[in-house]
């Protein structure tokens, strides 16, 4: 998978989040200035995923991840709305059930990846299990080594079977969070989505930041590759997701299959 942009993280680069750009505006001067090109990129979407869906001949995975509010959930409104939603499955991945705890690692995440022709969303996913145990330091160092080998191979294995996997870090500023968590203070519509974690981990976005740059190299490939997207600015993050998610589906050339019957012989 051959994808130009600018976000891509080269395998095994040495990462330092500070110098990634969390404000980048592509010139839009609001989320709604960003709307024409959008809608664009949606009618495109929409098209190709009726293809995609009817051809039934890769999966693809998109795995967002990011600090609190980096805007996992709008981007996930942002990507869906319009596709056929028998086509896609979006899975929240939440602290790990005493079942998920029990099996093994890569165990819930596998069994999350849709089949052919589906568009499956990880809302967080199974880099979570290392991000959790690195931050609290509830793991070995040797134990994150291997989950990294574990990931790497899993993902491999996914794209041998035609998984394609799309892998996005939200990157939002301290202070964006701040204004997001106050905004959600401040608006009686959003305290339903105050959570005391957010403010727990938020004491963490340190040790968050060190998971990440150690995750993120370790982990993009070009079967797999990571995207860093500025995300203080939600019209820029959409644009800049769905402009990748368009060349993506482009590059796959994917088209209907044939029939299983001669229409020109059908007679009602
Ligand atoms: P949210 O995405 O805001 O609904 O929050 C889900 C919460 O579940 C976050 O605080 C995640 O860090 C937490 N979580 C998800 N996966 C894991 C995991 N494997 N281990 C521990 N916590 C997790
Ligand atoms: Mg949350």
């Amino acid at each position: 998978m051959k994808i130009k942009s600018p976000h891509v993280v080269r395998p095994n680069a040495k990462v330092k989040l500070s110098r990634f750009s969390t404000d980048e505006t592509g010139g839009f001067k609001s989320q709604q200035d960003a709307e024409p090109v959008l809608a664009k990129h949606r009618k495109t979407l929409i098209d190709m995923q009726d293809v995609f869906y009817a051809s039934q001949k890769k999966t693809l995975l998109i795995v967002l991840q990011g600090m609190d509010t980096a805007g996992k959930d709008g981007t996930i409104s942002h990507i869906s709305s319009g596709v056929n939603p028998q086509g896609c499955t979006v899975t929240s991945f939440k602290v790990p059930t005493p079942l998920e705890a029990r099996h093994d690692f890569l165990w819930r995440a596998h069994a999350a990846v849709p089949p052919r022709g589906m568009v499956g969303i990880f809302n967080r996913s199974h880099y979570e299990d290392i991000l959790v145990p690195y931050v609290h330091k509830l793991s070995s160092k040797k134990t994150i080594r291997q989950h990294i080998a574990d990931i790497l191979e899993f993902e491999s294995m996914l794209a041998d079977n035609d998984v394609v996997i799309l892998k996005f870090f939200l990157h939002i500023s301290h202070e964006e969070q701040t204004r997001r968590l106050q905004s959600r203070i401040d608006d009686p519509d959003k305290h339903w989505k105050l959570s005391e974690s957010d403010f727990r981990e938020r004491k963490f976005w340190d040790d968050y930041t060190d998971a990440y740059e150690l995750l993120l190299p370790a982990t993009s490939r070009p079967h797999a590759p990571w995207f860093v997207i500025p995300s203080d600015h939600k019209g820029y993050r959409n644009v800049a997701i769905s402009s990748i998610l368009v060349d993506v589906m482009k590059s796959l050339n994917l088209k209907y299959p044939k029939p299983t019957m001669d229409p020109t012989k059908i007679q009602l």
